[in-house]
């Protein structure tokens, strides 16, 4: 059995014997995505398992163990890790946990103290915690993010942008109930038996992927109603996370909508680009500029790869490019602006409502107060510029009761099916008017 390994500060280390002996746990945020990320982790010789409890007993273990001033991300994130290790299905003796820091001011930095903390409190304090972090935070001699599975993450954020990008323009139209899902599943799968054999992992690779997996979506039968579009933007986790949102995209399409995600590599961007910025306000090396730069390029190019074989389908929509969304910010918020999801959240909005999704869900969790700040701080600058943009803010919190949420959801919805009849009506109006006016000579 490995031996527990502590560094000079008395942190647990994650230490080579414990990579042969103890299976990872990691915390789900996008099914998809994660899907790959843990199967790219498990091609390297890890033993990883992505978790899946949920519900009340989650939700639970984290009010138990975490701080109740702490933000509703990091009582879920913690409360699901330390329900798996107390669920009887692991030897708490061989998991480890994983859990992200990202570096910045924000408090995601800090979940991993509160974890250890938290496992203190538990009586588990002898289980190891590895944190992913690109700003050489922590190390453990036993997991290395190299830069061979850094660059297939890329590959599967990629794939998991489209998955979900296309997912969402067919689940809502599909004739046969389930076949988005499956179709979804599928390629994930197919994906993933690729990767383990190293295929799928280069740019021309990935571009014939993007175009089997829009082929698989583009051939599923769907229905020619038309549906109310409703843009999710907010905090990452609770944006994304089935358990931090309630299952906001199984209700969005419940009550007939067409749920509009935009994808985590624009957040990627928006972290590599802030590491950049931050030379030029703040000062720094030129050379971590320069890195930033080359990275930014790098992953751009991937994203216009997927961006083009969008268009290429003439049958989705495409999301414009990281510069694009960018743009939409001047004269709201500067670049300074970077904790929690910082410009790119406002950015995301103004994006929705110039490409035709003026109806919004901001979801905002309990505790986080820069996204307040461009989320909900926002809305009024945005409905005065915008009249016709409809969003609604909504909190999640442990207190928070899913019907109230559904409820205010509901109402957006109604205003949403009112403000369409409405264009409708002025789109007549302004049409009979053309055809009334005399023919020019
Ligand atoms: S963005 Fe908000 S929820 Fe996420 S860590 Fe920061 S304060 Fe907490």
């Amino acid at each position: 059995m490995a031996e527990l390994v502590y560094d000079k500060t008395g942190r647990l280390l994650f230490t080579k014997e414990m990579k042969k002996e103890y299976t990872i746990l990691v915390p789900q945020m996008l099914p998809d995505h994660f899907a790959m990320l843990v199967r790219i982790i498990q091609n390297e010789g890890y033993k990883v398992e992505m978790l899946g409890n949920t519900g009340k007993p989650v939700i639970d273990a984290g009010q138990k163990y975490v701080h109740n001033d702490a933000c509703y991300p990091a009582v879920l994130v913690i409360g699901q890790l330390i329900n798996a290790v107390q669920s009887g299905k692991y030897d708490p003796h061989k998991v480890a946990l994983v859990i992200t820091q990202t570096g910045g001011g924000c408090r995601a930095s800090n979940y991993i103290h509160m974890l250890r903390k938290a496992l203190e409190k538990a009586g588990l304090s002898y289980v190891p915690v590895i944190s992913i972090n690109l700003s050489g935070l922590e190390h453990n001699p036993g997991f290395q993010l190299t830069l061979g599975i850094l660059r297939k993450a890329v590959f599967a954020i990629l794939y998991g942008d489209l998955i979900m990008n296309v997912g969402n323009q067919v689940r809502p139209y599909e004739v046969n109930p389930g076949e988005t899902d499956r179709v979804a599943a599928e390629c994930v799968d197919f994906l993933l038996e690729g990767m383990a054999q190293g295929k799928g992992l280069s740019y021309k690779s990935m571009v014939k992927n993007f175009d089997r997996i829009i082929d698989r979506f583009k051939a599923i039968p769907v229905t020619g109603e038309e549906k109310v579009r409703v843009g999710v933007v907010g905090e990452i986790y609770v944006k994304y996370a089935p358990l931090g949102n309630n299952n906001l995209n199984e209700f969005l399409l419940s009550e007939g909508a067409e749920p509009v995600v935009p994808g985590l590599l624009d957040f990627v961007l928006f972290k590599i680009y802030n590491r950049d910025v931050d030379v030029d306000l703040y000062g720094g090396k030129w050379i971590k500029q320069a890195v930033c730069r080359f990275l930014l390029r790098y992953m751009k190019r991937y994203q216009h790869a997927l961006i083009d074989a969008l268009k290429r389908s003439d049958r989705f929509r495409a999301p414009g490019d990281f510069d694009e969304l960018h743009s939409y910010i001047k004269g709201y918020l500067g670049d300074g602006n970077k904790m929690g999801e910082g410009w790119l959240l406002t950015a995301e909005m103004l994006e929705l409502i110039h490409t035709g999704v003026p109806n919004i869900v901001c979801t905002q969790p309990f505790g986080c107060l820069p996204n307040h700040i461009v989320g909900k701080g926002m809305i009024r600058k945005l409905k005065d510029d915008y009249p016709w943009s409809n969003i609604v803010a909504i909190d999640y919190d442990p207190g928070a009761t899913k019907i109230n949420q559904e409820n205010r959801i509901k109402l957006m919805l109604a205003n949403a099916r009112g403000l369409a009849k409405e264009h409708a009506a002025q789109e007549a109006e302004s049409q009979q008017a053309r055809e009334a006016e005399p023919a020019a000579v």
